[in-house]
């Protein structure tokens, strides 16, 4: 990738910036390469000059554990012109940069439902998409009209038909190399004060039920059909556990929590193994991490 190219056309380029920063997280190592295009024109340019180096997405970095070795490719960080939100009648448009839990908040006050589920979820519209995250019976799929993708083939974007996307439990089959620079949704009209209740009642329970003072990274597992990933860690006696300065969530099973400043990803990634083996090990199935691990050999 030209560097230099990219820095003549004004775009922020850094070299061996750390990622964990930009993650819920906090750990892992450096990118070799991080950009933040501004701009849907920036983007372009950015993908443009790709060639064939591998590309890492980050959001909000709620569902992302960086290797310690880090990223060797280029960190693309959405800046201020994916962030924005519009309504025309029901449907809403958001730039792939805009925080969900935000938006939900925003539909509030419009008078629109149908992405409440979002409220407590810390991520940005692109990750939201691309994890088909939810929660409460809610997921993003499940209202999306359009998405727009661009991509090293499509540098400008193109909007694409939510059918063509295979949603699935927390996935999406959109390719590796892809840009989510914004999503459509068709909502319904509803009270706004019903709206903000729910909303509510939505972060009232995870602030009861998720450890959100520490850092974590949500879920660390999905759940396997008919059973709860955090249900199987603690019957398993897991609460508690440590490598290093990740443990398991004494608050919920499925998280685990790190000390900032004491903890490596390595640490995650030998707890998350230590987990799924002792829930193996009494009988139970084999968890599939939902967490995305990055630079990991
Ligand atoms: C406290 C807490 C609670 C959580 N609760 C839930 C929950 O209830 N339900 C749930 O589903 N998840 C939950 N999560 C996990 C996480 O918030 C979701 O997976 C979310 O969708 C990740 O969004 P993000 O913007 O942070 O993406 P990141 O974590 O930055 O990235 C996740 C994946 O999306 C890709 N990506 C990010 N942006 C784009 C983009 N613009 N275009 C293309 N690809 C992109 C990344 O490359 C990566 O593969 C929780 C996390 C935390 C920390």
């Amino acid at each position: 990738m030209r560097l230099d190219a990219l820095r003549r056309n004004g775009l922020r380029v850094t070299e061996g910036q750390p990622l964990g920063p930009w993650t819920t997280l906090g750990v892992g190592g450096r990118a070799r390469v991080f950009v933040e295009p501004a701009s849907p024109a920036e983007l372009a340019i950015v993908l443009a000059e790709m060639g064939d180096e591998p590309l890492l997405v980050v959001g909000r970095g709620s569902n992302l554990l960086v290797a310690d070795a880090g990223w060797d490719g280029v960190a693309l960080r959405l800046g201020a012109g994916f962030k924005w939100q519009r309504r025309s009648g029901a449907e809403v448009g958001a730039g792939g940069g805009t925080s969900m839990p935000a938006l939900a908040a925003w539909l509030a006050t419009e008078g629109l439902a149908g992405l409440e589920f979002a409220a407590g979820i810390p991520a940005t519209v692109g990750g939201s998409v691309r994890m088909n995250a939810g929660a409460h019976g809610g997921q993003t799929a499940d209202t999306l009209v359009s998405v727009t993708v661009a991509s090293p083939a499509d540098p400008l974007g193109v909007e694409c038909d939510p059918g063509d996307l295979a949603f699935g439990y927390r996935q999406s089959a959109l390719p590796p190399r892809s840009v989510v620079t914004a999503a459509r949704w068709a909502l319904h009209d509803d009270d706004p004060a019903a709206i903000r209740a729910r909303l509510d009642e939505l972060r009232a329970w995870r602030r009861a039920t998720q450890p959100l003072r520490q850092r974590n990274c949500g879920s660390v597992f999905t759940n396997p059909p008919g059973d709860s990933a955090g249900r199987l860690i603690e019957a398993a006696g897991l609460k508690g556990r440590a490598v290093g300065g990740a443990s398991v969530s004494e608050k919920h099973a499925n998280f685990v929590v790190v000390t900032p400043g004491e903890t490596t990803a390595a640490d995650v990634v030998a707890l998350i193994h230590l987990v799924r083996d002792e829930v193996a090990a009494r009988g139970g199935p084999l968890l599939e991490p939902e967490v995305r691990m990055v630079g990991f050999a």
